[in-house]
C-alpha cells in the first residue's frame, strides 16, 4: 500500500489519531529498529503528548544488535521508555504488558480507590506505514479480536483486541507519515523497504546504501560480493558488484538499474547480515 501524504491527508491522519487517543490509556509507538529516528513521525511527540508512551523498536531481528542496545540506552537517557521487539516471531512482546502495567499503576490505583471496577489497560499502536503495526496486532491478538465492545460515547464501533486479561488494543492502528521531506530520511526508508521503490530514484538510493555500508560495514560488502578490495569511489564499486553478479547490458556495459535492484533486494533480505542504518551518535552530534 502506498499512501500519498498531501496536507489534507496529513490533517486527516492526525485527526484520526487524536480521536483514537481519547479511548486509550497508553500509546505503543512502533518504529523500525534499523532506523529508529527516520521511521518516526516528525510530530509524534506533540501529537501523543497527553498519553504515556512506549517506543517499540520493531524488526529488531533485522537490526544490528549492538546498535539496538545503543538506541535503548539513548531513549532511556531521554526518559523515554523503549523496548526492542520482533513482531513477526513475538520476541520481546511479553515485556509490553509488564511495562504498561508499571507505567499505569498510579492511574489504575487511583481508579480503584474511587471504586471504579478494574479493567484491562487500553492501548493504541501508532506508526508510519510498513513498520509492522498489523503484524504486531495480529501477533498479540492470537485470534482474540472482539467485535462487540462498543464504548459509550463512540459513534463508530471500535473493535478491541484482547491481549491476555490485562491489556486490550484498538484493532485499527494510528497511521502517521514519515519525515519524507528530508532526503536522507527518504533514502533510509527506501533502503529498508519502508517506501515503494517507484517513489525515489533507485540508483540514488543504492548510492546512499553502498556508501553507508562502505563506511560502517565494509567487511560485509567485501564478503557478500566477493570483492578483492573495496574501491574508494562509488562507481567502481557499482561496476565491481555488477560484474560479479552478471548485471551486464549488451555491449558489455554495467546495468546500473539491475545492480541497484539486486543490492537493495539483498540488503532487505538480510543477505548482508543484520544492519542498522543510523546510530544515536549521529543524532547527538547534530
Ligand atoms: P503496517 O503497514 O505497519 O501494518 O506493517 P505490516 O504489519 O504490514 O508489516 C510490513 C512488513 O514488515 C510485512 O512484510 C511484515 O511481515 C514485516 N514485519 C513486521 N514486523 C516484523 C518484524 O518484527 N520482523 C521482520 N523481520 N519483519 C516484520
Amino acid at each position: 500500500m502506498t499512501i500519498q501524504w498531501f496536507p489534507g491527508h496529513m490533517a486527516k491522519a492526525r485527526r484520526q489519531v487524536t480521536e483514537k487517543l481519547k479511548l486509550i490509556d497508553i500509546v505503543f509507538e512502533l518504529v523500525d529498529a534499523r532506523i529508529p529516528m527516520s521511521s518516526r513521525n516528525p510530530m509524534i511527540d506533540e501529537i501523543v503528548s497527553s498519553k504515556p508512551r512506549i517506543v517499540l523498536l520493531n524488526k529488531a531481528d533485522k537490526a544490528d544488535d549492538a546498535i539496538t542496545k545503543q538506541w535503548l540506552e539513548f531513549f532511556k537517557e531521554k526518559g523515554i521508555h523503549a523496548l526492542a521487539i520482533d513482531a513477526q516471531t513475538g520476541t520481546g512482546l511479553k515485556q509490553i504488558t509488564a511495562l504498561s502495567k508499571v507505567l499505569l499503576k498510579e492511574k489504575f490505583d487511583k481508579m480503584a480507590a474511587k471504586g471504579i471496577k478494574p479493567r484491562a489497560i487500553r492501548a493504541l499502536i501508532i506508526g508510519i506505514p510498513n513498520v509492522g503495526k498489523s503484524t504486531l496486532i495480529n501477533r498479540l491478538a492470537k485470534k482474540n479480536i472482539t467485535k462487540t465492545a462498543d464504548r459509550p460515547g463512540v459513534t463508530t464501533a471500535q473493535q478491541w483486541v484482547k491481549v491476555g486479561q490485562e491489556l486490550e488494543l484498538l484493532d485499527t492502528p494510528g497511521i502517521l507519515w514519515p519525515k519524507f521531506e528530508d532526503q536522507l530520511v527518504g533514502f533510509k526508508l527506501a533502503t529498508t523497504g519502508a517506501i515503494k521503490d517507484a517513489i525515489l530514484n533507485l540508483q540514488e538510493v543504492t548510492v546512499f546504501a553502498l556508501n553507508f555500508l562502505k563506511e560502517h560495514y565494509p567487511n560485509r560488502l567485501i564478503g557478500r560480493f566477493h570483492l578483492d578490495e573495496l574501491p574508494d569511489e562509488i562507481v567502481p564499486l557499482f561496476d565491481e558488484i555488477g560484474k560479479k553478479r552478471g548485471c551486464i547490458m549488451p555491449g558489455g556495459y554495467i546495468d546500473y538499474d539491475k545492480t541497484s535492484e539486486l543490492v537493495l533486494r539483498e540488503i532487505r533480505a538480510d543477505k548482508l547480515g543484520r544492519l542498522s542504518f543510523e546510530t544515536p551518535k549521529q543524532f547527538t552530534e547534530q
